[in-house]
């Protein structure tokens, strides 16, 4: 073999082992309303982001509230310590705080919060109003705007069950990836309609076994929420899904970095 054809066949070797490894996809973790349980902080607190930015989480995702004058609050329940969200304005939730002391963080307050760092994405998620379609798709203005303003728009992914909400962020943001929540339609549907990706119930993808893959053909981008058993998050990385929602962050990053792929 002389030197040349030595060379080529050199460089052909790293080249395919480059090109085997490429493929091999790490799913991510992102934490669901921040890292909560191991530390008891309470769920969408400050405090629980800066846990999942501090175990290195991919995201940390966060559900966003309107209050009846127009603030995004986070919060995952339509009700704050007694207080429904919807119809209380801003000075009225202040009046509880959380155990830790917190108040209930504005959602231009965890953004900022965020954005001290780069590596964990803001998985900020859009909760549908109780109030009806006008107000969901009111606080999917807002958000569009305060992620604008604060210039976070590479650091922000958004999520909803709301379907209309989710085309709405895609019109005002096309730029940004944007997930459906709800489970009930199919990867072509959510791809004709430009969002990027699925972010569904695991249950969702045992009932209908052929979307992850047909998700990945079409370009879509495959999370699944809320995966907290070991058994669940095994299955998943097998099927090399993108990101597993969890309220076990530390258990699923633990379980990846002992994976051999
Ligand atoms: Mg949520």
């Amino acid at each position: 073999m002389n030197t040349v054809t030595r060379i080529f066949l050199m460089v052909f070797v790293c080249t395919m082992w480059h090109a085997s490894t490429a493929q091999v996809k790490r799913t991510q973790v992102i934490a669901h309303r921040g890292a909560w349980k191991a530390d008891q902080l309470p769920q969408n607190s400050i405090a629980s982001l800066k846990r999942a930015i501090e175990l290195g989480c991919a995201g940390s995702e966060f559900d966003v509230q309107l209050t009846k004058d127009d603030v995004l609050v986070v919060n995952h329940d339509n009700e704050y310590y007694g207080i429904d969200i919807s119809t209380a304005t801003y000075a009225e939730l202040l009046t509880k705080k959380h155990p830790n002391g917190e108040s209930i963080p504005t959602a231009e307050e965890y953004l900022r919060e965020g954005m001290k760092q780069k590596k964990t994405k803001l998985i900020y998620e859009l909760k549908t109003s109780k109030l009806g379609k006008e107000r969901t798709l009111r606080s999917a203005d807002l958000a569009v705007q305060l992620v604008k303003k604060l210039g976070a728009e590479k650091l922000v992914e958004y999520i909803a069950f709301d379907y209309d909400a989710c085309k709405r962020l895609v019109e005002l943001a096309p730029n940004a990836k944007v997930y459906y929540l709800n489970g009930d339609k199919n990867p072509a549907e959510v791809k004709k309609d430009g969002l990027y990706g699925l972010d569904y119930h695991f249950n969702v993808f045992k009932k209908n076994p052929t979307w992850i893959k047909e998700a990945h053909d079409l370009g879509l981008a495959v999370n699944v929420w809320t995966v907290n058993t070991e058994e669940e998050m095994n299955n998943l990385l097998r099927q090399q899904v993108e990101f597993i929602t969890t309220d076990e962050p530390a258990l699923l990053l633990n379980i990846i970095q002992h994976k051999k792929h």
